[in-house]
């Protein structure tokens, strides 16, 4: 059984720890390889190299920084397969959600390649007679990344061309649920050349984690996962002294108006609820329909019955297992809290069987209706695919009830009223707004935003938050003496 490693100082090298946990493959149980829950002795060594590294890094021109970009877009997308085999073999997910996901991941690394002209300052000559004030973008210093399983490959990748770009250097701290894809991608950028110590992976959960919020040559945390841990992740982060932005949990609200068109709805929210099983954090849990509702439920109802859910690498597979075993007892469990609380399981997924892959943890597409908004299900992130569906009377107060939720990661409208659609846009609070879209994930040049519980921080992920993110700001004021003299 293959025991991972970590990298650190541009080599592979066994964690301190001598505590182990299996990788599993969710549709199967079958065991892929061994993570170390590695220790503070892991981050203080990559954290040594990251800081070493980094000297070098930030010395080497911005130019000539992004071509190791360049390069490493060409090997991920030369190797876009294997690695997408590699996310659905440790997360479940099909093969074309996986690819998907990493060709999300390259947009990101395209993005950062245009860094010569993002991280550019700002100058302004004569701010007073012979002095000239300017602003230069300098590098952080060690940044690090803590993830989450959903997304194996793409969500490190939110942060790390951007960090890499800017000058840091980047320690990558994947789940321990799905440590293999970000392994096999670092392997691949090892041929890249980095210079040493500016590229590390360290593998391992919450002692790990805790190191890189205590240790003091890291200067920047990038983390997403469930909000409780996203809070504590930047409150601790930040009592350190750290730059932390903290992506967290989600309950995404999805609106449907009566003069929303029934079957393009149906389609865009059977596949926001139910793509990778529900566990994106994007994905739609509360489908709110305002007014007239038969139309939509029927058309709900059919549309889930002939989904296909099973093994990932199957071509005809539609949707995978959730990650664990106690995932899906939690889910199911969560199925039974909304039945208890009144609501009406329409379509039932609990007890499906995949032929062939009887150990694996699925649950078909689940739709409970009726549910009280004022219930633990409403309430609750369920990660998992299960469409919870609310009937409401009027626009103003679906958003009421979305208002008074706790996270703020996504909320959108199905509609072809623009009045409607422009109001919902105005007054909906959540970070990203879907309009007649599913899965409202925005592309790597905008921030990945997200507020209340959904997000701790100031600056996101991606695009321009990213730059500021990675960036501390120096501000020069000039005065030369020749100037000091000249008669004006
Ligand atoms: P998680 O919070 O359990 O784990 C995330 C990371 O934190 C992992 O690397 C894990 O090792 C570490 N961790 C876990 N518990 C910890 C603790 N007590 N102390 C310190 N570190 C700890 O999240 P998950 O189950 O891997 O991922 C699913 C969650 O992530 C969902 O809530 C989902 O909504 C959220 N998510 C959010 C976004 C977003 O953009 N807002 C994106 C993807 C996933």
């Amino acid at each position: 059984m293959e025991k991972l490693k970590n990298y650190i100082n541009g080599q592979w090298v066994d964690s301190h720890s001598d505590q182990f946990m299996n990788v599993v493959n969710p549709a199967t149980q079958e065991v892929l390889a061994q993570v170390p829950f590695g220790n503070g002795q892991d981050v203080a060594d990559a954290s040594a190299a990251a800081d070493e590294g980094f000297q070098e890094w930030r010395r080497t021109p911005v130019s000539k920084r992004v071509q190791y970009l360049f390069k490493l877009k060409t090997l991920l997308e030369d190797n876009l397969d294997d690695i997408a085999k590699t996310i659905t073999l440790e997360s479940g997910k099909t093969f074309l959600e996986a690819k998907a996901e990493m060709i999300r991941a390259i947009e990101n690394v395209e993005n950062a390649c245009g860094m010569p002209a993002m991280m550019q300052g700002e100058f302004s000559e004569d701010i007073a007679k012979g002095i000239d004030e300017y602003m230069i973008r300098q590098p952080l210093g060690v940044c690090a990344c803590i993830a989450p399983f959903n997304f194996p490959g793409m969500i490190t990748f939110w942060f790390l061309p951007y960090a890499l770009a800017c000058g840091n250097s980047y320690i990558i701290k994947p789940s321990e649920k799905v440590p293999l894809t970000m392994t096999k991608i670092v392997g691949l950028m090892h041929q890249l050349d980095f210079p040493k110590g500016v590229l590390s992976l360290v593998q391992g959960g919450r002692e790990v984690v805790d190191a890189i919020l205590e240790h003091p040559v890291i200067k920047g945390i990038s983390f997403v996962g469930s909000s409780n841990v996203a809070k504590y992740v930047y409150s601790k982060g930040a009592a350190n002294g750290k730059r932390v932005q903290a992506q967290g949990g989600a309950k995404n609200p999805v609106i449907v108006l009566p003069d929303a068109d029934i079957d393009m709805t149906t389609q865009i929210v059977i596949d926001s609820v139910y793509g990778c099983a529900g566990q994106r954090c994007l994905a739609a849990s509360t489908i709110i329909t305002v007014g007239d509702h038969q139309d939509i439920t029927e058309s709900l109802v059919e549309s889930v019955k002939t989904r296909k859910t099973g093994f990932g690498l199957d071509s005809e597979v539609q949707m995978g297992p959730v990650i664990t075993a106690e995932s899906k007892n939690r889910v199911n469990h969560l199925i039974d809290k909304g039945i208890q609380e009144g609501g009406r399981v329409i379509v039932d997924g609990r007890n499906v069987q995949v032929p062939g892959f009887e150990q694996g943890n699925f649950i078909a597409p689940t739709i409970i209706e009726d549910i009280p908004l004022d219930g633990e299900l409403a309430a609750t992130e369920i990660f998992g695919p299960v469409l919870s569906l609310v009937h409401i009377d009027t626009i103003d107060e679906a958003i009421r009830f979305i208002n008074s939720g706790r996270y703020g990661n996504m909320a959108c409208v199905f509609t072809s009223s623009g009045l409607n659609a422009r109001k919902f846009r105005h007054e909906a609070e959540a970070g990203n707004i879907g309009i007649n879209i599913g899965v409202a994930a925005p592309v790597a040049q905008f921030p990945f935003s997200g507020w209340k519980d959904s997000f701790y921080g100031d600056l996101h992920g991606q695009g321009k938050h990213a730059v500021e993110f990675f960036t501390q700001t120096k501000v020069v004021i000039e005065r030369w003496l020749k100037e000091w003299n000249r008669k004006f």
